[in-house]
């Protein structure tokens, strides 16, 4: 059997700016070859096995050569391949190279474009990378040429109409803007540089040709950026976004269409998934439903698997018409809502005592209760520990929805991620979340009530209050 390699372009960063091919193509992967660049959110909703072939400058990890025989060895051992690069793979990415290569060696592959930083990374602060009045054409460059010693034609590039947009230039940055100069561009030509565009660490300045060497020093802006050259650049002032929750790298679990993800997202942070461990059904004995009781719902999920063995058993839910419903919490009373049962109660298990009740939940969270006499746990389910390919150092904030999550969490990390993870503010949405996270070691924690919209609440005022603080300095 032969495989197949798709050389995918990843986007300039934000995890959604991917194609809808491209995330299929994620999905179904074997195998993924992603570089430096790809954000690693990307990675998240796939089993494939991953590679880091990520090059740095100066230390390459893989060559080119090694690379280019790996895809063939991998597609010739039969398997779906998925080479993920930066933006798209034909600007810069030697993607030529490596479908050139992959021909020679006969293996069927195709391209899946990527939007380019070279356009989408001017777009995230506020450059149009053609405006009527100021450019009608675009010219995209490279800083690093393949031969040493090779010239670009400056004195061609310095008289083209348009904007110029460098990549992989920052080394370079210094002889770019002197070479435009000499070749005849107006030292007051607008320049910006930006630097990881659509990524939680985006930064940006604008200056002018003349200018922007000590700019960039003064602020300590280095690769990977886009150097933009020209009358566009200027547009930054007055149309660079501001989005309440810029520069915020916030870690929440995951989830399928993570209502949580979207709304952060929205506005303007960057979300980050901790993975969250596979559930497995528990073997239980269903109780004797004939009798009346209480069933106390400690998450959905127990419930779910409370009902497959309800319809394994020949029943439904109208041998329960009898019973009455506890839900945890508003959350679980919501989720079972829109199952079709609506609650009796939102209570605690303590509030329920004397009357028989089963209470339905995940084992080991069970496992830890007290319960008292008339009451019986049904552990309907098991999580099984996930592994975390995760530096917590990169993210700000975590957002904890359940005490469920902290204990999964927690105990699935090595001793120096759990170091990273208790310097981090932690959101815990409840105070019983709180407790978790306190019992745990995460002592840095921020109690809201559980909705999303109280965690969005929160990050906007500490925003805010760090604005306020900062200006102060
Ligand atoms: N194929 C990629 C470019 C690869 S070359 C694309 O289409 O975007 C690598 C260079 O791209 C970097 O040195 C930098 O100049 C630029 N680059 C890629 N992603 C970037 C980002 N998010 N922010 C700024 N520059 C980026």
């Amino acid at each position: 059997m032969s495989g197949f390699v798709s050389l995918v372009g990843a986007g300039p960063g934000n995890p959604e700016l991917l194609t809808l091919l491209a995330k299929r193509r994620l999905v179904e992967a074997d195998v993924i070859l992603y570089d430096r660049l790809v954000n690693p959110a990307l990675l998240m909703e796939t089993n494939a096995e991953k590679i880091d072939v990520g090059k740095l400058p100066h230390h390459h990890k893989y060559s080119q050569y090694k690379i280019n025989d790996l895809l063939v060895t991998l597609a010739n051992e039969g398997k779906r391949v998925v080479r993920l690069k930066a933006g798209d793979p034909y600007v810069f990415g030697r993607g030529g190279e490596e479908s050139q290569y992959l021909k020679r060696h006969h293996v069927d592959y195709e391209v899946v474009p990527g939007i380019t930083s070279a356009i989408a990374g001017l777009g995230a602060v506020g450059i149009p990378i053609t405006h009527r009045d100021f450019a009608s054409a675009f010219h995209v460059i490279t800083g690093h040429r393949k031969k040493t010693g090779e010239e670009l034609d400056w004195q061609n590039i310095a008289h083209q109409e348009g904007t110029l947009v460098f990549l992989m230039g920052m080394e370079q940055l210094a002889k770019i803007t002197s070479q435009l100069i000499e070749n005849g561009k107006d030292p007051k030509t607008p320049v910006a540089v930006i630097q990881w565009a659509t990524h939680w660490n985006q930064r940006s300045v604008l200056s002018d040709l003349a200018n922007i060497v000590q700019v960039v020093a003064e602020n300590q802006i280095g690769s990977p950026a886009l150097i933009v050259v020209g009358q566009v650049a200027q547009l930054m002032q007055a149309l660079q976004p501001h989005p309440a929750l810029f520069g915020q790298h916030i870690l929440v679990p995951y989830k399928k269409q993570s209502k949580l993800f979207g709304l952060l997202q929205d506005a303007g942070a960057s979300v980050g998934f901790f993975q969250r461990g596979e559930t497995q059904p528990v073997d239980f004995a269903l109780p004797k439903l004939s009798v009346p009781a209480t069933l106390f719902v400690n998450d959905i999920i127990a419930y779910r698997y409370f009902q497959d063995k309800l319809m394994a058993a020949g029943a439904d839910l109208r041998k329960l018409a009898d019973w009455q419903f506890i839900a945890k919490n508003h959350v679980v009373a919501r989720h079972l809502k829109s199952s079709g049962i609506v609650v009796d109660r939102v209570a605690d298990l303590a509030s329920t005592s004397g009357q028989p009740t089963y209470v339905i939940g995940e084992q080991r969270e069970l496992a830890d209760m007290n319960p008292q006499a008339a009451v019986h746990l049904l552990a309907t389910y098991r999580r099984l520990p996930a592994e975390q390919d995760l530096d917590f150092a990169d993210y700000q904030t975590i957002v904890f929805p359940s005490s469920a999550s902290v204990a999964e969490l927690v105990s699935s990390l090595s001793q120096d991620q759990l170091e990273a993870l208790r310097v981090l503010k932690c959101i815990a949405m409840g105070p019983k979340v709180a407790e978790k996270c306190h019992q745990v070691g995460l002592n840095n924690v921020v109690t809201v009530e559980p909705s999303y919209q109280a965690v969005l609440t929160v990050l906007k005022e500490a925003k805010n209050v760090d604005k306020v603080s900062n200006s102060h300095r």
